[in-house]
């Protein structure tokens, strides 16, 4: 058995009697205390210890002054740092890149601690950050993100140009399930693209935000270029609505995510939307069923369930149904729940209490409107004090049952039969989400098909849910608006203008 983790420094953390205080922000560089910050205050919440359900800290909260001096803070820094070039962007973040690997066991060892990602999730979690920084660091070196495009015109009196602008000041908001993850997707693009920036964390896992901010900070960026306000949505509704404001990142839930936009709308701030989803993993006939159980297992259970990208509706064709249900069944029944020091762990805590209670209540709805537990994990006594839940399974909930129609973000998965592609595409398309899809088929034909057919941003055929800062995220319907990663990202952070000029 390994050891447990301790709480790694934070350099912006004070101690006190119940535990670590963080900053209700972190402007210019500097933290900022509040003089009212007590434990259990109004104006602080708590952080656990997902595993132990303990106290580990508290999170003081921002309040409008504090929100509004960050965002004036990156509104003062924008014009030098929009005026560097991409290749001195670049250069620094290559260095958060390799700060963060060079971080990587403390960094590691604070996920652990506070969402109780077995060791093997918080080790991928700091890759992708550091690989996203990387990706960024490499795109500033690329002419054509940057540079200035000639257009070819049917006018020989005028010249065309294309070219990019950093959009401005970017508000920056993020959820608790992937901390490190969701706002190095934010972070590095923008940075990359000029812009300033507010970062609002998950008051739930904010210590790693926290972490990554002082990086950043050693890695020598200007006073001013990244900021944090924290705080729950009531923090992030000040940073929307703030007139400096250009640009707003959102990634949570749906209903958060149209309160966004409302505030957006205001001022016509541009907007990216990563939010929910209720994605669908379709097992064909001719499925390597060993394969299928696998990506089934992950694509429903990593995280705990707590995922976007969740493939929490499992289609099975008829032929092969009783064998996929009695691997699943045992695959799902050897899922290791437990704390990260657990030997063999795959499968970690929710997030908090409340996070269970919602998840809880949601299985207990959809049972009560017909729905039924096929199979279930277990707990064993490492389990009894964190926020852990088993893993489980529904079998064929009616279409209309909300196990099967709402995001669970828990450790849910339901499975349904279907006889042909046709039906399984209907399936699998019969929501307004729209985030990502898997198929497992030995048939490269029909997963090509499939891959046209279903309605998701992101569609992995016979692999498991690969991220690459070069694959684009994001979804259609209620899964957002706007892509992150990639060029796209990059450019969500870019105005694109244009000139015009006579030949002289
Ligand atoms: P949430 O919407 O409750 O909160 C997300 C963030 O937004 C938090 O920082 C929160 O404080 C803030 N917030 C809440 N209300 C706000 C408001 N009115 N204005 C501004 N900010 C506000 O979501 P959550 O429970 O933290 O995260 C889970 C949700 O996030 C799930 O729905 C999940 O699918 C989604 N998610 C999506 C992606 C993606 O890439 N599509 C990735 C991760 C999580």
């Amino acid at each position: 058995m390994a050891t447990i983790p301790a709480i790694p420094e934070i350099a912006t953390l004070t101690a006190s009697e119940s535990g670590f205080v963080l900053p209700a922000a972190t402007i210019a560089g500097a933290p900022v205390r509040t003089q009212d910050t007590r434990d259990g205050a109004q104006n602080a919440t708590p952080i656990f210890n997902a595993s132990t359900g303990a106290t580990i800290g508290w999170q003081a909260h921002a309040d409008a002054s504090l929100v509004d001096a960050a965002v004036r803070a990156a509104h003062a820094a924008l014009p030098a740092w929009r005026a560097t070039t991409a290749a001195e962007r670049g250069k620094l973040l290559k260095k958060i890149a390799e700060l963060i690997d060079a971080d990587r066991a403390r960094l590691t060892a604070m996920q652990m601690q506070v969402s109780g990602k077995p060791p093997i999730e918080a080790d991928i979690d700091v890759s992708d950050a550091a690989a996203t920084f990387d990706y960024y660091a490499g795109l500033c070196l690329d002419a054509h993100a940057f540079a200035p495009e000639a257009l070819a015109l049917p006018d020989d009196t005028v010249t065309g140009e294309r070219f990019y602008e950093a959009v401005g000041v970017a508000a920056l908001i993020v959820p608790w399930n992937f901390p490190m993850v969701t706002t190095a997707w934010k972070i590095a693009p923008a940075l990359a693209a000029g812009c300033t920036v507010v970062l609002k964390p998950s008051e739930f896992t904010s210590p790693v935000e926290h972490m990554l901010a002082e990086i950043i900070n050693e890695a020598g960026l200007p006073d001013g270029v990244v900021n944090l306000v924290n705080g729950g949505g009531e923090v992030g509704a000040l940073l929307t609505a703030h007139p400096l404001v250009d640009k707003i990142s959102f990634t949570g839930s749906t209903a958060s995510g149209k309160k966004v936009m409302q505030a957006a709308a205001q001022d016509m701030k541009r907007v990216t939307l990563e939010l929910g989803g209720k994605s669908a993993l379709i097992v064909r006939a001719d499925a390597d069923i060993e394969r299928a159980v696998t990506l089934a297992v992950g694509g429903a259970f990593t995280n705990a369930g707590q995922m976007c990208s969740a493939t929490a509706r499992i289609l099975v064709h008829d032929d092969v149904y009783r064998k996929f249900m009695a691997a699943f069944e045992t695959a799902v029944r050897a899922i290791v729940v437990g704390p990260p020091q657990s030997a063999n762990v795959a499968m970690g805590p929710l997030v908090c209490a409340a996070q269970r209670a919602r998840v809880q209540a949601l299985v207990e709805q959809g049972v009560q409107a017909g729905a039924s537990v096929a199979f279930s994990g277990s707990l064993d006594h490492a389990c009894a004090d964190g926020f852990f839940m088993a893993p489980m399974v529904i079998a064929e909930p009616s279409v209309d049952n909300l196990l099967w129609t709402d995001e669970v973000f828990g450790p849910v998965a339901c499975v349904k039969s279907f006889r042909t592609d046709e039906e399984a595409i209907t399936l699998a398309n019969d929501t307004r989400y729209g985030l990502v899809a898997t198929v497992v088929s030995a048939d490269r034909e029909a997963a090509r098909r499939y891959k046209t057919q279903l309605r998701a941003g992101l569609v992995w055929i016979n692999t498991p849910q690969l991220i690459f800062p070069q694959i684009c995220w994001g979804g259609l319907g209620l899964s957002g608006i706007g892509r992150e990663l990639g060029l796209a990202g990059l450019r969500s952070y870019q105005e694109l203008r244009h000139a015009l000029a006579d030949v002289g």
